[in-house]
């Protein structure tokens, strides 16, 4: 993919990051691709998102189906697209005795870099929660036997989320809870046990005293444990609402917000909204958004083995 000139250096993966004010390198380690929304046109969303400096994304599997769907994606596009291969915990109640086996040899594939989305959601319960916890226990316990990354999903389950994740002690791979969305509480206790926090466009909309913005002003979320996402289609990055701090909106650039406002929408969100994003959470903690974005890509690239 396109890189750039000026004084590259060269992290883990070999990709080329750059200081330059027109250009800096991200990668989006959650898009639900395989969603009917890009079904038309996913060579123009990836192709979007690379232009916006997306250079590598991670294709999230959400049940055994959506996970081989995933796997094929990644073919199409080998070194740009990666997957996940798990059961959501929305999809839980899918399970069956063959589901184990389905997802070891999905992710015995090299571009299968994360087990996972797994977890728990006890704010919809679309699945019991007794079967999520069942559920969710097998996933991190094939993490485990794998040694690959955990690709962790959780809505107002943390305790029983930690507990579970607990019980495995060191035999846990690094882990990644994904579109964090909750308290400094639970940030600081996901982070005292090691694990990364991966933020996406939500963070427009947080108006708690003690959530993901405030902790984003406090850095209360350390850099070298920091990891961005879409989430797409979710997760629109509204970042012209009133919520949104004037200085924040004073830092956004051009060319983010052309391809925020050209190509998402709150119906599809896409990966070229990611730029806009990290200019925002950037904004909150008081960074430059070079090292946001230098220092969250070098994380995804050396977590997820994203070589090549
Ligand atoms: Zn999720």
């Amino acid at each position: 993919m396109s890189s750039a000139s000026a004084a590259p250096s060269r992290p883990a993966g070999g990709l080329s990051l750059t200081e330059n004010t027109e250009n800096y390198i991200l990668v989006d380690i959650g898009a639900n691709l395989t969603s009917k929304k890009y079904s038309r046109d996913l060579d123009s969303v990836v192709q979007r998102a690379n232009n916006a400096g997306v250079q590598k994304i991670m294709v999230t599997g959400t049940s055994v189906q959506g996970s081989r769907d995933a796997l094929r994606l990644t073919r199409l596009y080998p070194s740009v697209l990666y997957c996940t291969v798990g059961v959501h915990p929305h999809d839980a109640k899918s399970w069956t005795e063959e589901t184990e086996g389905e997802l070891r040899e999905l992710a015995a594939n090299p571009e299968c870099v994360a087990i996972g989305e797994c977890g728990l959601d006890f704010n919809r319960n679309f699945s019991p929660p007794d079967v999520q916890l069942d559920v969710f226990q097998k996933q991190v316990a094939l993490a485990c036997e794998l040694q690959k990354p955990l690709f962790v999903h959780e809505r107002e389950a943390h305790s029983e989320l930690v507990s579970i994740l607990e019980s495995f002690g060191k035999r846990l791979p690094p882990t990644v809870i994904h579109c964090f969305t909750g308290s400094a509480e639970h940030a600081a206790k996901y982070l005292q046990m090691g694990f990364y926090i991966g933020l996406t466009g939500y963070v427009w909309k947080d108006k708690s005293e003690d959530g993901v913005r405030r902790m984003l002003e406090d850095q209360t979320i350390p850099l070298d444990r920091l990891l961005l996402e879409t989430d797409s289609p979710f997760m629109f990055p509204n970042v012209r609402a009133a919520k949104v701090a004037q200085h924040v909106k004073d830092r956004l650039s051009e060319r983010a917000l052309q391809f925020l406002h050209r190509y998402c929408t709150f119906q599809r969100n896409e990966p070229c909204s990611l730029a806009a994003s990290a200019e925002m959470i950037a904004a909150y903690m008081g960074h430059s958004v070079y090292d946001v974005a230098m220092k969250t890509t070098y994380n995804a690239v050396k977590l997820f083995g994203l070589s090549g």
